[in-house]
């Protein structure tokens, strides 16, 4: 189901992804030159004589980036194939100094084969999205055309930094079976899930803003109960969730309405237009027959070993989905504060340590982080794109969270006066929670007798309330407490208050 023009229609949407993500390794995928193409860098400083592919040069392979690759692949619940080859992919372009890219081949297994990744389907329930494949390949370099009026510039230094290409997988042969991509958020989620993988294994920093992930985007339509899929057409290059989805959403209308008027759709390269939010044709969709792979004969197949896998999965941390279960089983969280808290590895590594093996604080913490420290972004930056890090985290620290969250439990202080502290801390006060509150005299009242007499002192002086209250108006209990909090200038505990007015009142 689709909304089209504010109304739901009977077409439903198939896409499928082309994700790459920069591979995070030292040297480039067959050479030594630096791998570290960031902007800061030099043009053509980190380019080897293989990577503009001067005659004579060799590539050799970089183990580590076929480590990289299995590592990725166990993050996927993929096969991992023993065996596998490069090739080289024939295209001219002038970031291409080679004349072909070195890919793996499309129609044999690469050394990442089928997998899945779950994700939370549009319905609320678990969705598991089928992996076609993931393979190694050469990125391009980096043409510039807005150094100088009449020219343009071509910066090799990205040249041959290794890619890791996943493919979402669509069962063409069973078309009913519905583990694809149905949905701009579905891709959306997909490619986080796909993101924090990466990023918690350490395969790819997998940032869209610095061009360490990008998507190809494959859309089709067709009319709810149909089981064939009908002709895609593909949007290169996207680099922000927010284009993605966008594409997708105009892309099926735009399909849709070419079927209504009686059309058929043509299988294009499309071109996604940001300023408009639309999408025109490239180019008319080139088959891999076009490309002609050819074997690379200066490359060995690749072999990987059982006792290499094993090395690696025995390396491998917690991934999000299983700290997500975690979170749950163990503290008891909801699935979405779970999924907050496992956007991304450094706030799930900030909660554990605040946590600290203390069950009991875990959702008291949970509820601090999700509704005050992500409200601050002057404290709190990791919803940005671009850093996705945490040394924002930069003045409130775990510990100071995890003492905080103590004193309220062992009745030191109150919610309200946790809240002040916070603050405090936020514009810059220094110290502990607990010195803060020294300092500021921070202290919840905990004697019941002195308590006790200022709740007397109240009731005393609203006589009128007292009997409405007694005759059935019971909402007039805020109404004390307000009062009796403002006598203690907000110290006592309002749990301690209400208990001891209710009993009074009766
Ligand atoms: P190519 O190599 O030509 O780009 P693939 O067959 O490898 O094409 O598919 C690329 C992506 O497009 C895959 O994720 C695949 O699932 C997806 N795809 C293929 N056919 C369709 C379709 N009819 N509708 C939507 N997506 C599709
Ligand atoms: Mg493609």
């Amino acid at each position: 189901m689709f909304t089209i023009k504010g109304k739901t229609c009977d077409w439903e949407l198939v896409i499928g992804l082309e994700t790459h993500i920069e591979v995070l390794s030292e040297s480039k995928l067959f050479s030594g030159a630096s791998a570290d193409y960031n902007p800061t860098v030099a043009p053509n400083t980190q380019v080897s004589m293989v990577d503009v592919a001067m005659p004579g040069m060799l590539p050799v392979l970089n183990k580590y980036c076929v480590d990289q690759a299995i590592k990725f692949g166990l993050g996927i619940n993929a096969e991992i194939s023993r065996h596998s080859r490069f090739a080289r992919k024939q295209y001219f372009y002038p970031d291409l100094p080679q004349g072909y890219q070195i890919s793996q081949p499309a129609d044999e297994p690469p050394v990442v084969g089928r997998g899945w990744v779950e994700i939370m389907g549009d319905d609320g329930n678990p969705k598991k999205i089928f992996i076609e494949r993931a393979h190694l390949e050469q990125d391009a370099g980096k043409l510039k055309h807005d150094v100088h009026p009449t020219k343009s510039f071509a910066d090799y230094n990205r040249t041959g930094v290794a890619l890791l290409e996943i493919v979402t997988f669509l069962d063409t042969k069973n078309p009913e079976n519905n583990s694809y991509i149905s949905s701009p958020d579905e891709a959306e989620r997909y490619l986080r899930e796909i993101r924090e993988i990466a990023r918690a294994l350490g395969v790819s920093r997998a940032n869209m803003e610095e061009g360490s992930m990008r998507a190809d985007v494959n859309v089709s339509v067709r009319p709810v109960g149909d089981t064939k899929f009908r002709t895609r057409t593909e949007t290169k290059n996207m680099v922000s969730f927010k284009f993605i989805k966008n594409a997708i959403e105009y892309e099926a209308r735009r399909q849709i309405e070419i079927y209504e008027n009686g059309g058929t759709v043509t299988q294009d390269t499309m071109r996604y237009n940001q300023g408009e939010g639309t999408t025109s044709v490239m180019r008319s969709k080139e088959d891999a027959l076009d490309y002609r792979y050819f074997p690379d004969p200066d490359l060995l197949p690749i072999e990987i070993t059982d006792e290499q896998i094993e090395r690696i999965r025995n390396t491998m941390p917690e991934l999000p989905s299983a700290t997500r279960t975690r979170y749950m089983h163990e503290f008891g969280l909801s699935e979405y504060d779970a999924a907050r808290l496992t956007e991304t590895v450094d706030i799930s590594h900030w909660f554990d340590t605040a946590v600290n093996g203390k069950k009991e604080n875990a959702k008291s913490i949970a509820n601090w982080m999700i509704s005050e420290l992500f409200a601050h972004p002057e404290n709190w930056d990791a919803k940005n794109e671009k850093s996705g890090i945490i040394d924002e985290m930069r003045i409130i620290t775990p510990s100071d969270l995890a003492e905080l969250v103590d004193m309220i439990g062992e009745n030191t202080i109150n919610g309200k006066q946790a809240k002040e502290i916070f603050i405090k801390m936020l514009d810059g006060e220094s110290g502990t929670p607990r010195e803060i509150a020294d300092k500021f005299g921070m202290k919840q009242m905990t004697d019941t007798g002195a308590i006790q007499a200022i709740i007397d002192e109240v009731i005393a002086a609203n006589p009128s309330q007292v009997e409405q209250y007694k005759s059935g108006k019971v909402g007039l209990l805020g109404f004390f407490v307000g009062n009796v909090m403002k006598k203690t200038g907000g110290t006592a505990n309002p749990a301690v208050v209400n208990e001891i007015l209710r009993k009074k009142l009766s």
